[in-house]
């Protein structure tokens, strides 16, 4: 059975106070739901993980950070290194967002990098990408999502697919209140799995978990996440509010 995932991802949101609050709050509000086989994540910005990992302890949510740079270490003024998250505990990464695609220039390249650096420290990410909308009115989003994957993934070795979560974000659902229908997403998410399959086995495609992002909120949560292939959700604005964050756990 593959792993089902509910990701928070806070993005240039909560300092360092509302951070602690918001998963103390989230602690207490998940306590007592049955999540066997469902991880919970959020993903606060780099200043405050340290902080977030305290404030997480002795509860099942997952501290995770929103970005990361390639190199060991280096002249690379204000990034942050796989190894440096790691020593605060911080174990997965989300990489490739369309926010860091459109305006810090990451393109394949440096993500295919930044997936190795991720592996070489035995760590896992979160790895999104999308279509826009023009690619999509264009009819060309499962060309453009299968290039995004074979640039950055298709490098890897079977064995690596272990530390490899997916993250489908069309980029003209995010922030936008327009959501994929559950049978776009459901659609994609297949598209996604036999192009896995394809390149890999059936087994990778089986067991890697496949996430959809955008303009999720507790009221489509649960028709998005009963599709066979979505196995849960990368949320931005609804992982902000305790109330509507727990709705969406609830839904999986
Ligand atoms: P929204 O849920 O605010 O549309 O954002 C989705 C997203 O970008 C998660 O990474």
């Amino acid at each position: 059975m593959r792993t089902k995932i509910v990701a928070g991802n806070w993005k240039l949101n909560n300092n360092k106070e509302e951070s602690k609050s918001l998963i103390k709050s989230l602690k207490k509000a998940i306590k007592n739901l049955p999540l066997e086989n469902t991880r919970v994540i959020v993903a606060p910005t780099f200043v405050n993980l340290s902080s977030s990992v305290k404030a997480a302890k002795k509860s099942v949510i997952e501290v995770v950070a929103q970005n990361m740079h390639q190199a060991k270490n280096g002249a690379f003024t204000g990034e942050v290194s796989a190894d440096m998250l790691k020593a605060i505990g911080v174990e997965t990464v989300i990489l490739g967002h369309s926010e860091r695609r459109t305006y810090f220039n990451e393109t394949d390249a440096a993500l295919a990098e930044k997936v190795d650096a991720v592996l070489e420290n035995g760590m896992e990410t979160i790895f999104c990408f999308g279509e826009l909308l023009e690619d999509r009115k264009s009819d060309n989003h499962f060309k453009v999502v299968e290039s995004q994957l074979s640039n950055a993934l298709f490098h890897l070795e079977a064995k690596d697919w272990g530390s490899i979560i997916l993250a489908y974000e069309p980029v003209w659902a995010i922030g936008t209140g327009e959501t994929a229908s559950p049978e776009q997403a459901q659609e994609m998410h297949a598209f996604i799995r036999s192009i896995i399959e394809k390149k890999y086995t059936k087994e990778v495609a089986d067991s890697v978990s496949i996430l959809y992002g955008g303009s999720v909120k507790p009221a489509n949560a649960e028709e998005i996440f009963s599709k066979p292939d979505v196995d849960g959700g990368l949320i931005g604005g609804a992982a902000l509010k305790v109330e509507d964050f727990t709705g969406i756990i609830n839904a999986i």
